[in-house]
C-alpha cells in the first residue's frame, strides 16, 4: 500500500511540516494534452516538495477523461462490446487493428491504454461490414458466422452510443 496521506507529516530532512498544495500540469497521453490540477505536498519550512503515487494516478485519470471526452475517443467498455458484438477474440481484434499488439487491445478495454485517434478511427472502421472483411482478408483472420445480424447491429450501435 502506498501511503495515501502526507498531509501534516514530519519532513526528517528538516523538521518542517508537509502541507497539501495544488499545481495546474500539462499531462500528456498518447501523444495529446490535458490540464489537470494535481495535488501534492509541500514542507513548509525548506519547500522540499513530494508526491505520492496516488496524486499521480488521480491526475493520470483525470487527464485520460478530459482527453477521452475533447477527442470523442471510445471508452474501455464500448471498445470491449465493440469487439466483442463483432465476436471476435482479442487476438482477432488486434489483428483487424493492423497487429497491434493484443496487449495493447487488452490495455484498451482495461483504460490502462488510451488509444489515439487513429487507433479510435480504425477501431471504429470494423463497424462497416466493407471495411471488415477486406481488413480480415488481409489479415488472414477467418471471421465468425454472424447468427443475428440484427442483434450484432444493435449491440455495435449500443457500444457507440455516448456514454452518460
Ligand atoms: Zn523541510
Amino acid at each position: 500500500m502506498s501511503i495515501t496521506t502526507l498531509d501534516g507529516s514530519l519532513h526528517r530532512g528538516c523538521g518542517g511540516r508537509y502541507a497539501l498544495q495544488t499545481e495546474t500540469v500539462t499531462m500528456r497521453i498518447s501523444g495529446m494534452a490535458a490540464e489537470v490540477a494535481r495535488e501534492f505536498y509541500r514542507c513548509e519550512k525548506c519547500g522540499h516538495e513530494n508526491r505520492t503515487i496516488d496524486q499521480r494516478d488521480v491526475a493520470e485519470k483525470s487527464a485520460t477523461e478530459q482527453i477521452r471526452v475533447a477527442h470523442d475517443l471510445l471508452a474501455p467498455k464500448a471498445i470491449r462490446q465493440l469487439r466483442e458484438s463483432l465476436g471476435l477474440t482479442i487476438p482477432q481484434f488486434a489483428e483487424l487493428c493492423y497487429g497491434t499488439p493484443k496487449g495493447i487491445v487488452e490495455g484498451w478495454e482495461k483504460g490502462k491504454y488510451l488509444q489515439n485517434r487513429d487507433a479510435d478511427a480504425l477501431i471504429r472502421g470494423l463497424l462497416d461490414r466493407e471495411t471488415l472483411e477486406k481488413r480480415a482478408a488481409k489479415a488472414g483472420v477467418t471471421l465468425p458466422v454472424i447468427v443475428d445480424p440484427a442483434a450484432a447491429a444493435a449491440a455495435a450501435d449500443a457500444a457507440l452510443a455516448p456514454t452518460a
